[in-house]
């Protein structure tokens, strides 16, 4: 499949059209950015890293009956997807108390919540991704609501393939954020799932193995990204 035209050139991600107009070509970049991109930075092969962790997700999902965007992989840093029309909701799903949860409620960072949380956030760089509810996507029509029942349940069900399976392999799933978007009238999941957008913890020692690593300047960041390489496709 041939690299056509650049659409988009995102923070992580290029993506081009190709001979087909139902598929693009995802290219995973080594950039890094964080704090709404007043962080930049390079993390070497992170690209590679990212690519080869998404496929590998994806495909372990579309095997449990999530539909993705996923076609194939196509090389290191490439992957064949089914074009969508991303719906403006990003969802968080939170197991563990991290990040803007902990800033927005007070909260120690680490706290297992009784439940699994899930968020939405409207997808707005200018306006730093502000937290929603379903009132405001359907006021401000940003999905319908059978869309949002069906991204609503394939987010819980992905946290529980991807809690499993990295449970498997020595990982605590804190975090993730998913993007969806339309197909055909169908709901896919799109985007990624990487350490980019995981927040993944070491079962035993709690180590850090995401992106928090780049946004707190803990060091070893690309050892972070190649361990959960390494570990998710072993
Ligand atoms: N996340 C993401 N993109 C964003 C915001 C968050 O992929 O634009 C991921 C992040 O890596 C974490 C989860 O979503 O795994 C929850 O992030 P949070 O809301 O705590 O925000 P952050 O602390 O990253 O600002």
């Amino acid at each position: 499949m041939k690299k056509g035209k650049l659409i988009y050139e995102g923070k992580a991600k290029k993506v081009y059209e190709t001979e087909n107009p139902d598929l693009l070509i995802q290219e995973f970049k080594d950039d890094a950015t964080a704090f709404d991109a007043t962080k930049r930075g390079t993390i070497r092969e992170k690209g590679v890293c990212n690519n080869k962790i998404s496929a590998q997700l994806f495909k372990l999902l579309e095997s449990k009956g999530i539909p993705t965007h996923l076609v194939e992989l196509l090389s290191d840093r490439e992957m064949l997807v089914k074009r969508l029309d991303i719906v403006p909701v990003e969802v968080t799903i939170r197991n563990i108390v991290a990040g803007g949860m902990a800033k927005l409620l007070g909260l120690d960072e680490g706290i297992e919540l009784k439940v699994p949380v899930l968020e939405f956030h409207y997808k707005s760089d200018a306006l730093h991704d502000p937290l929603i509810n379903e009132y405001h996507i359907f006021a401000l029509d940003l999905a319908q609501e059978k869309e949002i029942k069906a991204i609503t349940q394939y987010s819980f069900e992905i946290n529980g393939i991807l809690q499993k399976f990295f449970d498997h392999v020595g990982l605590k799933l804190v975090d993730f954020k998913l993007e969806f978007g339309r197909h055909k009238d169908k709901i896919l999941l799109g985007d990624e799932i990487s350490p980019d957008t995981c927040r993944l913890w070491d079962k035993d020692t709690n180590k850090k193995l995401d992106k928090d690593r780049f946004r707190r300047d803990l060091g070893n960041i690309e050892e972070a990204y190649q361990e959960v390489a390494k570990r998710v496709l072993s």
